[in-house]
Protein backbone atom coordinates (compact mmCIF):
# COMPACT_ATOMS: atom_id res chain seq x y z
CA UNK A 1 0.00 0.00 0.00
CA UNK A 2 1.66 3.55 -0.91
CA UNK A 3 0.39 6.63 0.63
CA UNK A 4 -2.88 7.90 -1.39
CA UNK A 5 -4.28 11.11 0.63
CA UNK A 6 -7.78 10.49 -1.27
CA UNK A 7 -7.87 7.20 0.42
CA UNK A 8 -5.95 7.85 4.20
CA UNK A 9 -9.10 6.68 6.40
CA UNK A 10 -9.01 3.13 7.63
CA UNK A 11 -12.23 1.64 9.47
CA UNK A 12 -11.31 0.45 12.40
CA UNK A 13 -13.67 -2.41 13.65
CA UNK A 14 -13.38 -2.12 17.52
CA UNK A 15 -16.21 0.21 18.45
CA UNK A 16 -18.85 -0.82 16.07
CA UNK A 17 -22.31 0.98 16.55
CA UNK A 18 -24.26 -1.08 19.86
CA UNK A 19 -27.62 -2.10 20.81
CA UNK A 20 -27.01 -2.21 23.98
CA UNK A 21 -23.51 0.28 25.10
CA UNK A 22 -22.95 -1.83 28.17
CA UNK A 23 -22.66 -5.20 25.87
CA UNK A 24 -19.76 -5.09 23.23
CA UNK A 25 -21.62 -8.31 21.49
CA UNK A 26 -24.35 -6.38 20.43
CA UNK A 27 -23.61 -4.83 16.90
CA UNK A 28 -26.26 -2.86 15.46
CA UNK A 29 -26.06 -5.13 12.32
CA UNK A 30 -28.60 -2.20 10.55
CA UNK A 31 -26.40 0.84 11.66
CA UNK A 32 -23.22 -1.13 10.74
CA UNK A 33 -24.34 -1.83 7.23
CA UNK A 34 -25.43 1.79 6.47
CA UNK A 35 -21.88 2.64 7.62
CA UNK A 36 -20.22 -0.17 5.39
CA UNK A 37 -21.96 1.00 2.67
CA UNK A 38 -21.61 4.66 2.80
CA UNK A 39 -17.56 3.90 3.52
CA UNK A 40 -17.22 1.88 0.14
CA UNK A 41 -19.95 3.76 -1.80
CA UNK A 42 -17.33 7.32 -0.75
CA UNK A 43 -14.11 5.68 -2.06
CA UNK A 44 -12.70 4.17 0.49
CA UNK A 45 -11.99 0.17 1.03
CA UNK A 46 -9.54 -0.31 4.25
CA UNK A 47 -10.98 -2.57 7.41
CA UNK A 48 -8.93 -3.17 10.54
CA UNK A 49 -9.90 -5.80 12.64
CA UNK A 50 -8.81 -8.13 15.22
CA UNK A 51 -9.08 -11.70 17.25
CA UNK A 52 -10.35 -10.24 20.28
CA UNK A 53 -12.41 -7.19 19.15
CA UNK A 54 -15.96 -6.83 20.72
CA UNK A 55 -15.77 -10.06 22.78
CA UNK A 56 -14.55 -12.03 19.36
CA UNK A 57 -17.61 -10.76 16.91
CA UNK A 58 -15.54 -8.23 15.13
CA UNK A 59 -14.23 -10.38 12.71
CA UNK A 60 -17.76 -12.10 12.71
CA UNK A 61 -19.58 -8.87 11.94
CA UNK A 62 -17.05 -7.83 9.26
CA UNK A 63 -17.82 -11.22 7.24
CA UNK A 64 -21.74 -10.13 7.61
CA UNK A 65 -21.52 -6.72 7.03
CA UNK A 66 -18.59 -6.84 4.29
CA UNK A 67 -17.32 -10.22 2.91
CA UNK A 68 -20.84 -11.36 2.23
CA UNK A 69 -22.12 -8.27 0.30
CA UNK A 70 -19.42 -7.16 -1.32
CA UNK A 71 -17.29 -8.75 -4.07
CA UNK A 72 -13.27 -9.35 -2.59
CA UNK A 73 -11.86 -6.88 -4.60
CA UNK A 74 -14.18 -3.82 -3.65
CA UNK A 75 -12.15 -3.90 0.30
CA UNK A 76 -8.82 -4.93 2.05
CA UNK A 77 -8.99 -6.29 5.46
CA UNK A 78 -6.60 -6.66 8.03
CA UNK A 79 -6.59 -9.14 10.65
CA UNK A 80 -4.07 -9.47 13.36
CA UNK A 81 -2.64 -12.80 15.25
CA UNK A 82 -3.27 -12.39 19.00
CA UNK A 83 0.09 -11.93 20.50
CA UNK A 84 -0.65 -12.14 23.87
CA UNK A 85 -2.28 -15.66 23.58
CA UNK A 86 1.11 -17.30 22.02
CA UNK A 87 2.07 -20.62 24.21
CA UNK A 88 2.68 -23.28 21.78
CA UNK A 89 3.66 -22.96 18.33
CA UNK A 90 0.74 -24.94 17.11
CA UNK A 91 -1.91 -22.00 18.02
CA UNK A 92 -0.34 -19.97 15.67
CA UNK A 93 -2.17 -22.07 12.47
CA UNK A 94 -5.31 -23.07 14.65
CA UNK A 95 -6.51 -19.53 15.42
CA UNK A 96 -5.22 -18.15 11.57
CA UNK A 97 -7.77 -20.84 10.33
CA UNK A 98 -10.12 -19.61 12.75
CA UNK A 99 -9.65 -16.17 11.86
CA UNK A 100 -10.34 -16.84 8.23
CA UNK A 101 -13.50 -18.89 9.02
CA UNK A 102 -14.96 -16.13 10.91
CA UNK A 103 -14.04 -13.43 8.26
CA UNK A 104 -14.71 -15.38 5.24
CA UNK A 105 -11.73 -13.63 3.64
CA UNK A 106 -10.21 -16.36 2.23
CA UNK A 107 -6.89 -14.29 2.31
CA UNK A 108 -5.98 -11.40 4.54
CA UNK A 109 -4.42 -8.60 2.98
CA UNK A 110 -2.69 -7.72 5.55
CA UNK A 111 -1.51 -9.59 8.66
CA UNK A 112 -0.50 -8.60 11.68
CA UNK A 113 1.29 -9.27 15.16
CA UNK A 114 -0.97 -7.57 17.72
CA UNK A 115 0.03 -5.83 20.25
CA UNK A 116 3.70 -6.50 20.33
CA UNK A 117 5.46 -5.32 23.69
CA UNK A 118 8.59 -6.50 25.79
CA UNK A 119 6.49 -9.44 27.33
CA UNK A 120 4.61 -10.33 23.71
CA UNK A 121 7.61 -9.83 21.63
CA UNK A 122 9.85 -12.69 24.15
CA UNK A 123 7.39 -15.17 23.73
CA UNK A 124 6.35 -14.40 20.09
CA UNK A 125 9.65 -15.36 19.21
CA UNK A 126 10.54 -18.17 21.18
CA UNK A 127 6.92 -19.69 19.74
CA UNK A 128 8.12 -19.24 16.11
CA UNK A 129 5.99 -16.41 15.39
CA UNK A 130 7.82 -14.62 13.28
CA UNK A 131 8.36 -17.80 11.27
CA UNK A 132 4.82 -18.44 11.17
CA UNK A 133 3.93 -14.73 9.58
CA UNK A 134 6.63 -15.26 6.85
CA UNK A 135 5.35 -18.65 6.19
CA UNK A 136 1.61 -17.56 5.25
CA UNK A 137 3.28 -14.66 3.40
CA UNK A 138 5.24 -16.84 1.29
CA UNK A 139 2.35 -19.18 0.85
CA UNK A 140 0.32 -16.44 -0.28
CA UNK A 141 -2.43 -16.36 2.62
CA UNK A 142 -1.57 -13.67 3.71
CA UNK A 143 -0.20 -10.50 0.97
CA UNK A 144 1.90 -8.42 3.73
CA UNK A 145 2.90 -8.51 7.00
CA UNK A 146 3.78 -6.20 9.91
CA UNK A 147 2.35 -5.71 13.99
CA UNK A 148 1.00 -3.33 16.20
CA UNK A 149 3.23 -1.91 18.78
CA UNK A 150 2.46 -0.74 22.39
CA UNK A 151 6.01 -0.32 23.80
CA UNK A 152 8.76 2.57 23.68
CA UNK A 153 11.22 3.32 21.07
CA UNK A 154 14.02 1.24 22.02
CA UNK A 155 11.93 -1.99 21.59
CA UNK A 156 10.81 -0.87 18.58
CA UNK A 157 14.11 -0.18 16.86
CA UNK A 158 15.44 -3.46 18.39
CA UNK A 159 12.16 -5.48 16.72
CA UNK A 160 12.73 -3.51 13.63
CA UNK A 161 15.97 -4.17 13.31
CA UNK A 162 15.89 -8.02 13.89
CA UNK A 163 12.76 -8.63 11.56
CA UNK A 164 13.27 -6.54 8.35
CA UNK A 165 10.73 -8.75 6.52
CA UNK A 166 7.74 -6.88 9.07
CA UNK A 167 6.94 -3.80 6.23
CA UNK A 168 4.16 -2.15 8.16
CA UNK A 169 3.96 -1.03 12.07
CA UNK A 170 0.84 0.26 13.38
CA UNK A 171 1.43 3.08 16.34
CA UNK A 172 -1.02 4.98 18.22
CA UNK A 173 -0.37 8.47 17.24
CA UNK A 174 -2.04 11.46 18.08
CA UNK A 175 -1.29 15.22 19.05
CA UNK A 176 -1.54 14.78 22.49
CA UNK A 177 0.42 11.41 22.97
CA UNK A 178 2.84 13.07 20.97
CA UNK A 179 5.42 13.40 23.85
CA UNK A 180 3.99 11.57 26.62
CA UNK A 181 6.88 9.16 28.07
CA UNK A 182 5.16 6.11 28.15
CA UNK A 183 2.82 6.48 24.74
CA UNK A 184 6.23 7.89 22.79
CA UNK A 185 4.19 8.65 19.73
CA UNK A 186 7.08 10.58 18.45
CA UNK A 187 9.75 8.84 19.35
CA UNK A 188 8.28 5.62 17.56
CA UNK A 189 6.68 7.50 14.51
CA UNK A 190 10.47 8.45 13.81
CA UNK A 191 12.04 4.91 14.71
CA UNK A 192 9.59 3.53 12.38
CA UNK A 193 10.27 6.56 9.71
CA UNK A 194 14.39 5.25 10.06
CA UNK A 195 13.45 2.25 9.77
CA UNK A 196 11.60 2.50 6.15
CA UNK A 197 8.58 1.43 7.42
CA UNK A 198 5.23 1.91 6.15
CA UNK A 199 2.92 3.30 9.47
CA UNK A 200 -0.68 2.79 10.24
CA UNK A 201 -2.14 5.36 12.94
CA UNK A 202 -4.50 3.83 15.33
CA UNK A 203 -5.89 5.88 18.01
CA UNK A 204 -5.83 9.37 16.18
CA UNK A 205 -8.44 10.51 18.54
CA UNK A 206 -7.32 8.83 21.68
CA UNK A 207 -10.82 6.91 22.07
CA UNK A 208 -13.02 9.60 21.63
CA UNK A 209 -10.93 12.25 23.84
CA UNK A 210 -9.97 14.50 21.14
CA UNK A 211 -13.20 14.98 20.06
CA UNK A 212 -14.70 16.77 22.76
CA UNK A 213 -12.51 19.27 24.30
CA UNK A 214 -12.82 22.11 26.93
CA UNK A 215 -14.24 25.36 26.15
CA UNK A 216 -11.30 27.02 26.66
CA UNK A 217 -9.07 24.72 24.05
CA UNK A 218 -11.86 24.97 21.32
CA UNK A 219 -11.54 28.75 21.40
CA UNK A 220 -7.70 28.14 20.86
CA UNK A 221 -8.14 25.90 18.18
CA UNK A 222 -11.48 28.16 16.37
CA UNK A 223 -9.51 30.04 14.04
CA UNK A 224 -7.76 27.10 12.39
CA UNK A 225 -11.07 24.77 11.93
CA UNK A 226 -12.83 26.09 9.69
CA UNK A 227 -16.45 24.65 10.73
CA UNK A 228 -14.59 21.14 11.11
CA UNK A 229 -14.98 19.02 14.05
CA UNK A 230 -11.70 18.72 16.72
CA UNK A 231 -11.51 15.30 16.17
CA UNK A 232 -11.14 16.45 11.91
CA UNK A 233 -7.91 18.26 13.16
CA UNK A 234 -6.84 15.47 15.80
CA UNK A 235 -6.81 12.93 12.32
CA UNK A 236 -5.46 15.64 10.01
CA UNK A 237 -2.42 16.03 12.85
CA UNK A 238 -1.71 11.95 12.20
CA UNK A 239 -2.61 11.80 8.50
CA UNK A 240 0.03 14.88 7.76
CA UNK A 241 2.66 12.52 8.99
CA UNK A 242 5.03 11.35 6.01
CA UNK A 243 5.11 7.88 5.40
CA UNK A 244 1.95 7.27 7.44
CA UNK A 245 -0.30 5.91 4.75
CA UNK A 246 -3.44 4.77 6.66
CA UNK A 247 -5.22 6.55 10.03
CA UNK A 248 -7.46 4.36 11.36
CA UNK A 249 -11.26 5.27 13.19
CA UNK A 250 -13.18 3.05 15.11
CA UNK A 251 -16.47 4.47 14.32
CA UNK A 252 -20.08 4.12 16.26
CA UNK A 253 -22.45 6.56 14.49
CA UNK A 254 -23.43 7.19 10.95
CA UNK A 255 -22.46 11.01 12.35
CA UNK A 256 -18.68 10.33 13.02
CA UNK A 257 -18.41 8.50 9.82
CA UNK A 258 -19.75 11.17 8.21
CA UNK A 259 -17.52 13.67 9.63
CA UNK A 260 -14.13 11.76 8.96
CA UNK A 261 -15.73 11.50 5.13
CA UNK A 262 -15.52 15.08 4.77
CA UNK A 263 -12.29 15.54 6.51
CA UNK A 264 -10.69 12.61 4.44
CA UNK A 265 -12.26 13.84 0.85
CA UNK A 266 -11.08 17.22 1.23
CA UNK A 267 -7.77 16.26 2.85
CA UNK A 268 -5.05 19.15 3.99
CA UNK A 269 -2.13 18.62 5.96
CA UNK A 270 -1.82 20.87 9.36
CA UNK A 271 0.02 23.80 8.91
CA UNK A 272 2.22 25.65 11.21
CA UNK A 273 -0.68 27.99 12.97
CA UNK A 274 -2.60 24.63 13.35
CA UNK A 275 0.50 22.90 15.22
CA UNK A 276 0.81 25.71 17.33
CA UNK A 277 -2.58 25.59 18.58
CA UNK A 278 -2.61 22.05 19.11
CA UNK A 279 0.43 22.45 21.12
CA UNK A 280 -1.39 24.69 23.32
CA UNK A 281 -4.49 22.66 23.72
CA UNK A 282 -1.92 19.17 24.42
CA UNK A 283 -0.74 21.69 27.52
CA UNK A 284 -4.63 22.42 28.52
CA UNK A 285 -5.61 19.10 28.40
CA UNK A 286 -2.32 17.40 30.22
CA UNK A 287 -2.77 19.57 32.84
CA UNK A 288 -6.60 18.57 33.84
CA UNK A 289 -6.09 14.76 33.20
CA UNK A 290 -6.54 12.57 36.09
CA UNK A 291 -6.38 8.90 34.16
CA UNK A 292 -5.25 8.59 30.89
CA UNK A 293 -7.20 5.72 30.03
CA UNK A 294 -8.35 5.51 26.22
CA UNK A 295 -10.91 2.67 26.87
CA UNK A 296 -9.80 0.25 24.51
CA UNK A 297 -11.01 -2.54 26.87
CA UNK A 298 -7.92 -4.52 26.14
CA UNK A 299 -7.47 -5.01 30.06
CA UNK A 300 -10.71 -6.06 30.86
CA UNK A 301 -11.12 -10.15 28.69
CA UNK A 302 -9.05 -11.23 31.12
CA UNK A 303 -10.20 -10.31 34.73
CA UNK A 304 -11.24 -12.84 36.55
CA UNK A 305 -13.41 -10.25 38.59
CA UNK A 306 -15.24 -9.00 35.24
CA UNK A 307 -14.29 -5.66 36.34
CA UNK A 308 -15.35 -2.64 34.20
CA UNK A 309 -12.07 -1.10 34.25
CA UNK A 310 -12.52 1.50 31.53
CA UNK A 311 -15.87 2.50 32.34
CA UNK A 312 -15.13 3.36 36.49
CA UNK A 313 -11.70 5.32 35.10
CA UNK A 314 -14.12 6.99 32.61
CA UNK A 315 -16.47 8.04 35.29
CA UNK A 316 -13.66 8.91 37.50
CA UNK A 317 -12.34 11.32 34.78
CA UNK A 318 -15.89 13.15 34.39
CA UNK A 319 -17.71 12.70 37.43
CA UNK A 320 -16.02 11.74 40.25
CA UNK A 321 -17.69 11.07 43.49
CA UNK A 322 -20.93 10.02 41.20
CA UNK A 323 -22.33 6.95 43.23
CA UNK A 324 -25.36 6.88 41.23
CA UNK A 325 -23.40 6.69 38.20
CA UNK A 326 -21.17 4.11 39.36
CA UNK A 327 -23.61 1.81 40.35
CA UNK A 328 -25.24 1.87 36.57
CA UNK A 329 -21.12 1.02 35.56
CA UNK A 330 -20.82 -1.90 38.07
CA UNK A 331 -24.28 -2.95 36.76
CA UNK A 332 -23.20 -7.46 36.56
CA UNK A 333 -19.80 -6.26 36.92
CA UNK A 334 -16.97 -6.71 39.98
CA UNK A 335 -16.67 -3.46 41.86
CA UNK A 336 -13.25 -1.78 42.01
CA UNK A 337 -12.99 -2.94 45.35
CA UNK A 338 -13.02 -6.56 44.06
CA UNK A 339 -9.67 -6.57 42.56
CA UNK A 340 -7.73 -8.70 43.60
CA UNK A 341 -4.37 -7.56 41.91
CA UNK A 342 -3.50 -10.13 39.88
CA UNK A 343 -1.93 -8.08 37.61
CA UNK A 344 -3.36 -9.49 34.41
CA UNK A 345 -4.97 -6.09 33.14
CA UNK A 346 -1.51 -4.32 33.52
CA UNK A 347 0.16 -6.91 31.42
CA UNK A 348 -2.40 -5.98 28.31
CA UNK A 349 -2.93 -2.16 28.79
CA UNK A 350 -1.43 -0.35 26.15
CA UNK A 351 -1.17 2.89 28.04
CA UNK A 352 0.78 1.19 31.02
CA UNK A 353 -1.66 2.61 33.55
CA UNK A 354 -0.83 1.25 36.56
CA UNK A 355 -4.75 -0.40 37.58
CA UNK A 356 -4.67 -1.90 40.45
CA UNK A 357 -3.28 1.58 41.92
CA UNK A 358 -5.81 3.57 39.89
CA UNK A 359 -8.81 1.36 41.34
CA UNK A 360 -7.73 1.83 44.57
CA UNK A 361 -8.62 5.71 43.66
CA UNK A 362 -11.84 4.85 42.39
CA UNK A 363 -13.41 2.86 45.14
CA UNK A 364 -12.31 5.53 47.27
CA UNK A 365 -14.20 7.81 45.35
CA UNK A 366 -17.26 5.90 44.73
CA UNK A 367 -17.26 3.26 47.42
CA UNK A 368 -16.15 4.38 50.66
S1 LIG B 1 -5.63 -6.90 38.84
FE1 LIG B 1 -7.78 -6.63 39.43
S2 LIG B 1 -8.69 -5.52 37.72
FE2 LIG B 1 -6.75 -6.36 36.98
S3 LIG B 1 -7.31 -8.32 36.03
FE3 LIG B 1 -6.77 -8.76 38.17
S4 LIG B 1 -8.70 -8.65 39.30
FE4 LIG B 1 -9.05 -7.69 37.31
S1 LIG C 1 -7.05 0.67 31.49
FE1 LIG C 1 -5.63 0.47 29.78
S2 LIG C 1 -6.25 -1.43 28.73
FE2 LIG C 1 -7.92 -0.84 30.10
S3 LIG C 1 -9.29 0.34 28.80
FE3 LIG C 1 -7.94 1.80 29.81
S4 LIG C 1 -6.26 2.10 28.37
FE4 LIG C 1 -7.33 0.24 27.71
Amino acid sequence: MERDENKLLGFGCMRFPLLNSEDPKSIDYKSLYEMVDLYLDSGFGYFDTAYMYHGGLSEVALRKALVERYSRDRFTITDKWPSYMATRNEDYEIIFKEQLEKTGARYFDYYWLHNLNLGSYETTKKCGGFEFLKRLKKEGRVRNIGFSFHDGHTLLDEILTEHPELEYVQLQINYLDWNNGFVESRKNYETAIKHNRKVIVMEPVKGGRLSSLPEEAISILSPCLNGESPSSIALRFAASLDGVVMVLSGMSRLSQLEDNIKTFKNFRKVDEEDIKALDRVRQILLSKEEIACTSCAYCTGECPMNINIPGYFALYNSHPGSKDMYKRAARGRGLASECIECGECELRCPQHLPIRKLLKDVRASFED
